[in-house]
């Protein structure tokens, strides 16, 4: 088994596709438990919840090491918004792959001043497939993979949607709040 990196800016349907991986898994036989690290709660606490608005049960987790706990539990590990998680995912991750379990993860690659975020690159770097999904820029509309801040605080993690981040080509991006 491998582990699966869905990445992009926002609002590149990263959890539209983590929905369509979940829907298949039972095709294959699989059961899946589907995670989210507490500090996303931008909608429901226990559901993973695309801006199309389809959604799916999650489980809430403090610390990434809880995942282990859950082992023996399902054979596909389902991971939303990954650059949240704390350094404890790189070895839950590395854990579980080694356990033969499919784990598929998805979030964002990059905060919006471009620097890898979390310890995604970390994940990243153990994948065995990587998705890396872009998005319209909102001034040109040509594909990009940049998240421009266009609103709120000035740090890494200030969780928001389309009222704090648009999704910019490389040259509409700037590494600043516009
Ligand atoms: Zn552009």
């Amino acid at each position: 088994m491998f582990v699966h990196m869905i990445v992009g800016p926002m609002f590149a349907n990263k959890t539209e596709r983590l929905i369509l991986e979940i829907n298949r898994e039972p095709y294959a036989n699989r059961t899946v438990g589907c995670f989210k690290p507490m500090t996303d709660d931008r909608y429901a606490r226990n559901k993973i919840v695309a801006h199309s608005g389809r959604s799916v049960d999650c489980t809430p987790i403090e610390f990434a090491e809880e995942l282990l706990a859950y082992t023996d539990r399902y054979d596909t590990f389902v991971l939303d918004e990954v650059q949240f998680f704390d350094v404890g995912i790189v070895e839950a991750v590395r854990k579980l792959a080694t356990a033969k379990k499919r784990v598929i993860g998805a979030g964002l690659n990059q905060d919006w001043m471009g620097r890898p975020f979390g310890f995604v690159g970390d994940l990243l770097a153990m994948a065995g497939r990587i998705s890396l999904l872009d998005s319209h820029c909102s001034v040109c509309h040509a594909l990009g993979t940049k998240t421009q801040k266009i609103a709120g605080e000035n740090s890494t993690v200030d969780v928001g949607s389309g009222e704090k981040y648009e999704p910019r080509c490389c040259e509409h991006w700037k590494p600043e709040v516009e």
